[in-house]
């Protein structure tokens, strides 16, 4: 059985002090029209029986609990602000057959409480954005929040001149934030506050554990103290997601584009995809939102700064860190903490490394001539900026065609590497590291085939390619047409598969991408 639950609003509301968000009235769902639906998600959660069409959606979210908008704060470009869903809504919590929860919250469906001068709305275009690339970035393997649908609103919103107006309806596990933490620890009491956040991570621990939820009587966030002990181990968890999070941003060229602590996901996923896009060209100091003039949030500075969003988070916990209430002893356990998310991050950051390359990382690690192998690999493609897609299964061609060519390059004497080199100069450092790289894979568990399907599991044969995405955008909504839309929607399901059907669209922008930018709040 599915239905929706009645308690979600438990996570603040069950306290005594004071809510963590306010009740709305819901959205006028009068005269919104279904612009994109995902199906394969609405069967995943049973939700396919409920929604077919535009009256379906409304009959569906009317019968939600009720709106509420949660309270959040943050730091954004590292100064703390006060924020809260500005134009978001929890409409409620979803329950499918497998008794597996999930928020389904609004985005774009007017001005809440915390609106602020805001106007509560969203473009159709920036919503069906968030929805085309939550969904690539699922296909692509990269923990997200899910899209389940883009609504049209029958009102227009100003963004410089009158555009159609979206709602994307959003889906998570919960939304819970490190900025929903930092608000919580100022507005309630210290014994409210343990309650609170050790129900969120209460609630997070389930949901890392698939654990089902125990019935519809039974509230998903129950208030609980934690031990420190738990606490750790909550954060040690969280670590190994958000490192290998971040590892798949680098894998895929993804920038996320603000990483303030109010868009980070305790759960260890992609969140807020406002000012997101993906490099072409292999630039650690990409950066593509049209505020991050200092490059803060660049593509290759992301582990950094969520370094510095893993010690907020750790500056929540200190008080359930500490079981004597006295934070300054916590300090060094938090302290030793956030080293281990360093160590954590460079780890993961390495092994995808050499997956990429088809290397073993499990194997291999602590060999130097393998380390010096990726790390010339690394310098070579700052200093020579290829397509980072695109190099990627050049090498990977090489590789295969030396297999097919027979002969073993065990003894690395068979295959001329100079001409191999001649011949692809632009996908190579030089001839001497195609040799090593070849040898080393040739030795390695599994051989050259075991490689190259580490390989091709590991570099995408498509990236939704910011000018594709801006095209299929700009057909949609302007023109009314879906073509380019659906074939990239397509595109993005497999995205690992190697065929040339789709190969067009992985092409990198003619002319370059030095002028593209991205916005937010849009
Ligand atoms: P974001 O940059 O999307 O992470 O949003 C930062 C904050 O601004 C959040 O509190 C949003 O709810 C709020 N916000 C963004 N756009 C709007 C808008 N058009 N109306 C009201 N609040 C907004
Ligand atoms: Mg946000």
């Amino acid at each position: 059985m599915s239905f929706w639950r009645g308690d979600y609003r438990g996570l603040g509301l069950a306290l005594p002090s004071a809510p963590l968000g306010f009740d709305q009235p819901g959205p006028d769902w009068s005269g919104m029209k279904v612009s994109s639906l995902n199906k394969p998600l609405l069967e995943e959660w049973d939700m396919v029986s409920q929604i077919m069409d535009e009256g379906d959606v409304e009959r569906w979210m009317k019968q939600a609990p009720h709106p509420f908008a949660m309270a959040y704060a943050g730091h954004q470009y590292g100064h703390f602000t006060m924020l809260g869903d500005g134009r978001a809504l929890l409409v409620g919590e979803w329950q499918n057959a497998s008794n597996q929860c999930y928020d389904i919250h609004l985005k774009g469906s007017g001005p809440t409480s915390f609106a602020r001068r805001g106007d509560g709305q969203a473009t159709l275009r920036s919503m069906l954005r968030e929805f085309l690339i939550s969904e690539a970035l699922h296909g692509l393997g990269v923990p997200t929040t899910r899209s389940l649908m883009v609504l049209e609103t029958p009102h227009k919103v100003w963004r410089d001149y009158d555009q159609r107006g979206g709602v994307l309806v959003r889906v998570a596990p919960h939304h819970v934030r490190i900025g929903t933490l930092e608000y919580a620890i100022r507005a309630l009491n210290p014994d409210d506050y343990a309650l609170y956040a050790g129900a969120v991570l209460q609630r997070t621990t389930q949901c890392w554990a698939k654990e089902p939820s125990l019935g519809p009587e039974k509230s998903l966030y129950t208030p609980s103290s934690w031990r420190p002990e738990a606490v750790v181990a909550f954060f040690v968890d969280w670590s190994l997601r958000q490192a290998e999070l971040l590892a798949h941003w680098m894998r895929v060229g993804f920038v996320h584009g603000v990483l303030n602590t109010d868009n980070i996901s305790l759960l260890g996923v992609t969140m807020d995809l406002g000012p997101c896009a993906f490099v072409n060209a292999y630039d650690l100091n990409r950066s593509f939102s049209s505020i991050d003039t200092q490059g803060r949030y660049a593509w290759g500075h992301q582990v950094e700064v969520m370094e510095w969003n893993a010690s907020v988070l750790l500056s929540c916990l200190l008080p359930l860190l500490a079981d004597d209430g006295n934070t300054t002893n916590a300090m060094p356990v938090a302290r030793a903490l956030l080293d281990q998310f360093r160590a954590q991050c460079q780890e993961a950051k390495t092994r995808m490394h050499f997956r990429k390359l088809g290397l073993d990382s499990a194997k291999g690690h602590g060999d130097d001539r393998v380390l010096a192998l990726v790390e010339e690999w690394q310098s070579w493609l700052s200093v020579q900026q290829p397509d980072y897609a695109l190099v990627y299964l050049e090498l990977e061609k090489i590789l295969a065609e030396t297999l097919e060519g027979g002969p073993s390059k065990d003894s690395g004497s068979s295959l001329d590497f100079d001409s191999i080199f001649n011949a692809n100069p632009q996908s190579l450092p030089s001839g001497a590291w195609l040799s090593g790289w070849l040898r080393v894979l040739g030795e390695s568990e599994g051989g050259d085939s075991a490689a190259l399907h580490r390989m091709q599991e590991n570099n995408p044969s498509l990236i939704p390619r910011n000018h594709w995405v801006e095209q299929a955008l700009d057909q949609r909504v302007l023109h009314g047409s879906t073509g380019l839309w659906d074939e990239l929607r397509t595109a993005m399901e497999n995205p690992y598969q190697r065929h040339d059907r789709f190969k067009h669209l992985n092409q990198p922008p003619q002319h370059g991408d030095a002028g593209y930018q991205t916005f937010c709040g849009t």
